[in-house]
């Protein structure tokens, strides 16, 4: 009896059945990923080779959590469909791979596209002798400024961290404050010294209290305006971990205070009461990080729910899809504000970058400042200074890896290969991270 056609297997494809038109120009040879750890955080970064000498590009593939399925998909699955394919079929080979294991998106296949799509979009900029912002329309800015992240146990440590940050030249700062006797998103040091997280992540172990949470944010932005002034724009992370209500709440209470923008007020899986918040506040809100797919973003853009679209560029599959949003945003008076935390890799940073320097609508970058290692292993990581991060004029994404370096800064060794230990409530239910 014969196979039922729908199950059948159709053969491995190397390049196009058809003639692609693409005779004489490079061709991929070989996909490498690369698993390094300068900070202790488990970067994914795709190689592509092509069989042209000395021509190759990087991409971003790292999601920290979740990095070894990453690697699978890559390795097992995308790389067998694009060796052979020609390096300047990228709408093209992003589409075949969306599709490509019928059930698409989630942040395991777009981390792999993404370190896939980055690559090929550096190789295409190389090709072409640009920087990747003039391959994509040519420079709105100079620079893309940048926000840092202020914290500490009290108010008035969260000031000092703050006026370190301007003295240096940086205008907005993200301020998060700990809560005496509960856990705490986003503020250095904790109770656990081993824990493996960088400490912008570090969870502390007691419980999570969403009420003193909310209760602690008005009497910190009241000391940092007093404080401060008005001269310094001031931005505040929720992330996600209050009832909606409660964020409801939080928006309203926090006007006075004239952030520039409150983030991630709701989970995803919250959506529905974006409307809601909206009529309630004017104060800026920017979401998205959290969102896999285009999809998810459509609600909030076209009913003009939000002000800023946050988008971690690998986890919804690249440069390719991130382009197209941005480019929605415009038509929408939504402003750009790519996830710029330390679980980008560098090349990552610099695609963030070149995104920035190249879209009307941009509004602000969030910044991570890599250290010595990382900018050695990485030449070419983007130049934060005056607030601002900084391309280079390379072809490209202009970034670099030193790969012998980077094969001596292995993964660390951890019982949960990188996954979040949970937060809970005082009685012990899970909260959202
Ligand atoms: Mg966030």
């Amino acid at each position: 009896m014969p196979e039922p056609e729908f199950i059948a297997e159709s053969p491995p494809l190397l390049a196009p059945p058809w003639d692609d038109g693409n005779a004489g120009k490079p061709r991929i040879r070989d996909v490498r990923v690369i698993r390094t750890a300068p900070e202790g955080i488990r970067l994914v970064v795709v190689k592509i080779e092509t069989d042209e000498p000395g021509l190759y590009g990087l991409g971003c593939a790292t999601f920290t959590q979740r990095p070894l399925a990453v690697v699978t998909a890559l390795e097992e699955y995308l790389k067998p469909q694009i060796v052979g394919r020609a390096v300047h079929d990228i709408e093209d080979i992003w589409s075949m791979l969306a599709v490509s294991s019928y059930w698409r998106s989630g942040p395991v296949l777009n981390n792999a596209m993404s370190g896939i799509d980055m690559a090929l979009w550096d190789i295409k900029g190389k090709l072409a002798g640009m920087p990747l912002y003039d391959l994509l329309g040519g420079r709105c800015r100079t620079a893309a400024t940048v926000y840092v992240h202020a914290s500490g146990d009290n108010p008035i440590e969260v000031e000092d961290h703050a006026r370190r940050f301007m003295e240096e030249g940086f205008t907005h700062i993200r301020c998060q404050v700990a809560v005496a006797g509960a856990a705490t998103y986003g503020v250095a040091g904790g109770l656990d010294s081993d824990d493996p997280h960088p400490a912008h992540l570090r969870l502390r172990q007691d419980a999570w209290d969403p009420h003193a949470y909310a209760r602690a944010l008005p009497p910190l932005f009241e000391h940092l305006r007093l404080t401060l002034g008005d001269g310094v724009e001031l931005l505040h992370d929720i992330h996600e971990r209050v009832p909606p209500i409660t964020a409801i709440g939080i928006a309203r209470a926090l006007e006075p205070y004239q952030l520039y923008f409150l983030e991630d007020p709701l989970a995803p899986e919250d959506n529905g009461y974006f409307p809601l918040l909206r009529q309630q506040t004017s104060i800026p809100l920017a979401m998205g990080e959290l969102y896999v797919n285009v999809n998810e973003y459509l609600p909030l853009i076209q009913g003009r729910l939000i002000d800023f679209i946050r988008v971690h560029l690998s986890d919804i599959g690249g440069i390719t899809p991130a382009r197209k949003i941005a480019a929605l945003c415009e038509f929408f008076g939504v402003r750009t504000a790519w996830h710029g935390p330390g679980d980008v890799s560098p090349v990552g940073h610099a695609a963030n970058l070149h995104l920035d320097l190249a879209v009307p609508n941009f509004g602000i970058q969030e910044a991570h400042r890599f250290g010595d290692l990382a900018q050695e292993m990485f030449p070419g990581t983007p130049d934060i200074h005056e607030g601002m991060m900084w391309a280079n004029e390379l072809p490209g994404l202009g970034i670099d890896i030193d790969e012998a370096l980077a094969a001596r800064y292995p993964y660390p060794d951890h019982p949960l290969n990188g996954a979040w230990p949970p937060v809970r409530l005082a009685d012990g239910t899970v909260q959202r991270p």
